[in-house]
């Protein structure tokens, strides 16, 4: 946080080497993103090669992972780059998510020595783009019931069925795709040259613009069992990757509803209407302190969360719940009250605003929407799945 917004001085519960990471970051987006995401978001086009092979050099893609050439980085650390990163656009936060927590996750957690090997260091130094494909046109936030199948045919799986809604899958090089067997579920970390394998993208979006975004159709895919994750059983799989990438949400939310409410406190302080400051006005400054107490909020939240993380070695799903549930809930009020205050400017793409609001639409949606984080909270409290019959 940066002052005036961090009231409670949040950041002295930061060590020396969490700030300079976050200054690090902070530097790569003021220098790489914020010049140019005003006009990839308005294109609907954003360069995923050259964004990768940036942050790779700067060690923030798998950070929170360890060997393969990624940096081993502690909970706090990672979630203060995506905080930075998503102050920027939180399509670019996605990028780094996916990457990082979703695709390389699966395959550090799940993978053989020999897939690490081969998809890992490429991945870490953003050589090499990944994505990861659990949602399907017809079963999103009931990936049970997925619908894309795969069959052994000899030695080889077959893979058929379709996935949507997949971030970075029209540049992708490996698609870790999530499919249902005899057995159970299976992941394949499949590269995407293989015949019968295609991936367009979606057009169209309203949200996350800044954000490469695929359908996945998969024909007849011919893999070899060594493109299966061996020590991926079950749906627990994909999910546990969930819970990683949603750590970097909890953290990211509140970068753009930071970068929100800096905007709106300086135009408060410098738009005057009936000849005076608009933050002057006491209804404004009422936004601006519900603003700044929820952002304060989340940002504690957020680093609770990761120093349990960093001490007991992971967080339970519902604690993750929560996280997300909060912070980006609040993220996307604080983004509409700033508009408010914005008031014509607040539409305008020379403000980072709605942009800002747009994309936290999908950030609502994503890794599991409001009403399920819901869910898996209602659960622990009364013993009681409401998600099924
Ligand atoms: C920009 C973007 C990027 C994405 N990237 C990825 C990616 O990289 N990989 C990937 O696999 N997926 C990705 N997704 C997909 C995302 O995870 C799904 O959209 C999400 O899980 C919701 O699924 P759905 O869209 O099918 O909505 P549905 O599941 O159809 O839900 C529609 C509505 O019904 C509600 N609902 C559903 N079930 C219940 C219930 N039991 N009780 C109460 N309400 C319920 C939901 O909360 C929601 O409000 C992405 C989505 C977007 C928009």
């Amino acid at each position: 946080m940066t002052a005036p917004l961090d009231l409670l001085d949040v950041d002295t519960l930061l060590s020396d080497e969490e700030r300079d990471v976050r200054e690090l970051v902070r530097r790569v987006a003021d220098d790489k993103i914020r010049p140019h995401v005003a006009d990839w978001y308005e294109r609907g086009e954003v360069p995923v090669r050259e964004l990768a092979l940036e942050f790779g050099k700067l060690g923030l893609l798998g950070m929170h992972l360890t060997g393969y050439g990624c940096a081993g980085a502690s909970a706090v650390q990672y979630g203060l780059a995506c905080m930075e990163l998503e102050a920027a656009d939180s399509g670019v936060r996605s990028l780094v998510s996916v990457q990082g927590s979703l695709a390389m996750y699966a395959i550090w957690k799940y993978g053989s020595e020999e897939q690490k090997q081969q998809w890992l260091p490429g991945m870490a130094a953003g050589e090499l783009i990944g994505c990861f494909g659990l949602t399907e046109p017809d079963h999103g936030s009931d990936p049970a019931n997925m619908s894309t199948r795969a069959r052994r045919d000899g030695d080889d799986w077959v893979l058929d069925g379709g996935k949507m809604w997949i971030t970075n899958a029209p540049v992708a090089d490996v698609a870790v795709i999530w499919a249902r067997a005899e057995e159970g579920v299976f992941g394949f970390a499949v590269p995407t040259t293989t015949p019968g394998f295609s991936a367009r993208e979606i057009k169209h979006k309203m949200s996350l613009r800044a954000s490469s975004t695929g359908e996945i159709t998969l024909d007849d895919v011919r893999l070899p069992d060594s493109a299966r994750l061996p020590e991926a059983r079950g749906l627990k799989a994909p999910l546990s990757c969930l819970t990683e990438a949603r750590f970097g949400i909890i953290w990211g939310s509140m970068g753009a509803a930071r970068d929100c409410l800096e905007t709106a406190l300086a135009y408060a302080t410098t738009r005057e209407q009936f000849d005076r400051a608009i933050g002057g006005f006491q209804l404004t400054q009422a936004k601006l302190a519900d603003m700044t107490l929820e952002l304060q909020k989340g940002y504690l939240l957020a680093l609770h969360l990761g120093r349990r993380r960093e001490a007991a070695g992971g967080l339970r799903p519902e604690q993750v719940s929560v996280g997300k549930l909060n912070n980006v809930r609040e993220a996307i009020k604080i983004a509409r009250t700033c508009r408010t205050i914005l008031g014509g400017n607040g539409i305008s793409g020379e403000y980072p605003v709605m942009r800002h609001a747009n994309n936290l639409e999908s950030v609502l949606t994503y890794e599991g929407t409001s009403e399920i984080h819901q869910l898996v909270i209602g659960q622990k409290l009364t013993g009681l799945n409401a998600f099924a019959s």
